[in-house]
């Protein structure tokens, strides 16, 4: 039971800012500054085998990995 309550408030501290970064661009110093996770626009364009945007906070051209992820 402990286990459960450790597990969930790892989920919680770990996925709640992560969850506000991508919604409302909060804690965007940590996110895009220090790790470097660019949010897209909804300007999308794919060249053939990926998807480009540009960042909508430094407006740098971004790709998106196979993962989904954004750099
Ligand atoms: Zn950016």
């Amino acid at each position: 039971m402990t286990g459960l309550i450790v597990l969930v408030s790892f989920i919680l501290i770990f996925f709640v800012p992560i969850i506000l970064y991508e919604k409302f661009g909060l804690f965007k110093g940590f996110y895009h500054d220090i790790m470097g996770w660019h949010e897209p626009t909804d300007e999308r364009m794919f060249d053939g085998c990926s998807l480009h945007s540009r960042c909508k906070y430094c407006g740098r051209e971004i790709m998106q990995d196979s993962h989904g992820n954004w750099f």
